[in-house]
């Protein structure tokens, strides 16, 4: 199964993916970036993923 992933070296913590999906991504208030918080399939972060200004999610197998 596929599962979503943040680019950590590319965020830009614009915080969209976060409030878009909150059962997918949370703030990392520390590091000012996304992270990953369940393993959702990548079909649940279609949006975010096309949303990202940076492009910085992407699916892994
Ligand atoms: S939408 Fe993209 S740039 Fe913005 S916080 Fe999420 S992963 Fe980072």
């Amino acid at each position: 199964m596929s599962k979503v992933v943040v680019n950590q070296e590319t965020c830009i913590g614009c915080g969209m993916c976060a409030s878009m999906k909150s059962d997918i991504f949370e703030m990392d208030m520390d590091q000012g970036i996304a992270k990953v918080i369940n393993s959702n399939t990548c079909d649940d972060a279609d949006e975010a993923i096309a949303m990202c200004p940076v492009g910085a999610i992407s699916c892994e197998d």
